[in-house]
């Protein structure tokens, strides 16, 4: 039995998950600062509380959807939202953070006499509108399996990753492969420009080859090949280069604190950083093929 759902943070994510839980038949109290999002979610059945605490004090899941780490973390601690949740109440946090926050974030949670995951998701504002988001899920078994009705509602998929900080460990190692390949296949196509190869060429090789990946096949990043992909409507996202930048940078401080030199990922964070800060920051986070070939006529 779910009961009623607080849902904090109705931004471009949040607002179209808690519009398709309502959509399933739940009842959502819902919650943001701002107001046009609270409209949003108000016109697509979401019920408005007048603050987060109340929206927790009423219900018994709360799912956040925040920017960052020291969002949720604010609001478990500082803003009061464990302190008004009935015991036993069942927080998950789906907005990507720091592995050591989102542990922070459960033994806050715990400690309160709640019960806590992390279920940070993949597949974009597309995915959440269309409800076939990719959830990593980190936590015990119960909280799982209690979390799974809800997930459904929103998903397409939910795999439990392990135990608290499992979710978020998962969604920055995907998204490091996935920054350092599209990197690879940026390079490529810049190496194959200067060899003469043509762009199709080169994607019927790879494509089929030992070089095929996501980056290549699904969101190529020069136009042509792969018409759907954002290189073929002037690079708009997509999956937008400061989303890119932030995950890479979370990959970052998790090799740091490990002590892993791991070159690829912490120069794909460095470089990210640069392209979302620069050309980068309305751009899909394939057009750092620009940045790449830019680099290279210079050389
Ligand atoms: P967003 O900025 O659109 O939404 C976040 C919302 O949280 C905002 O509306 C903001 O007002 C609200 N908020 C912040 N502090 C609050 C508080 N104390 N109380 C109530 N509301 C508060 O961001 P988004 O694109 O929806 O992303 C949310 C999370 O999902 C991020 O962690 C992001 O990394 C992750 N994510 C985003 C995408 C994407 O494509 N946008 C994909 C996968 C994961």
């Amino acid at each position: 039995m779910t009961g009623v759902i607080a849902f904090i943070g109705l931004g471009h994510m949040g607002g179209p998950m808690a519009a398709n839980l309502a959509a399933a038949g739940h009842r959502v109290l819902g919650f943001d600062l701002v107001p046009h999002a609270r409209a949003a979610a108000s016109a697509a059945g979401v019920e408005i509380a007048d603050s987060a605490a109340t929206a927790a004090a009423g219900a018994d899941v709360v799912i956040t959807m925040l920017p960052a780490g020291r969002h949720v973390l604010a609001l478990y601690r500082d803003e009061g939202l464990l302190a008004a949740a009935r015991p036993g109440t069942l927080f998950i946090d789906c907005s990507t953070i720091d592995v050591a926050d989102a542990r922070t974030a459960h033994e806050l949670a715990v400690a309160a006499g709640h019960r806590a995951l992390d279920a940070p998701v993949s597949g974009g504002v597309v995915g959440a509108e269309a409800a076939t988001l990719t959830f990593m899920a980190g936590g015990g078994e119960a909280e799982f399996a209690r979390a799974e009705p809800l997930l459904a509602a929103t998903g397409k998929k939910a795999v439990h990753c392990g135990g608290a900080g499992a979710g978020q460990a998962a969604k920055i190692c995907n998204n490091m492969i996935l920054g350092i390949s599209m990197i690879a296949v940026s390079e490529a196509f810049v190496l194959g420009e200067s060899l003469g190869l043509s762009h199709q060429a080169l994607y019927d090789v790879a494509s089929t080859a030992s070089g095929q990946c996501w980056a290549l096949t699904t969101n190529c990043p020069v136009p042509g090949p792969v018409p759907a992909s954002p290189a073929n409507r002037e690079y708009r996202p997509g999956f937008a280069a400061p989303l890119m930048a932030k995950d890479l940078g979370l990959a970052a401080n998790a090799l740091r604190a490990g002590g892993i030199d791991a070159g690829l990922g912490l120069r794909a964070a460095d470089m990210y950083a640069a392209f979302a800060e620069a050309s980068g920051a309305a751009q899909d986070f394939s057009g750092i093929v620009h940045v790449l070939r830019d680099a290279a006529a210079r050389a």
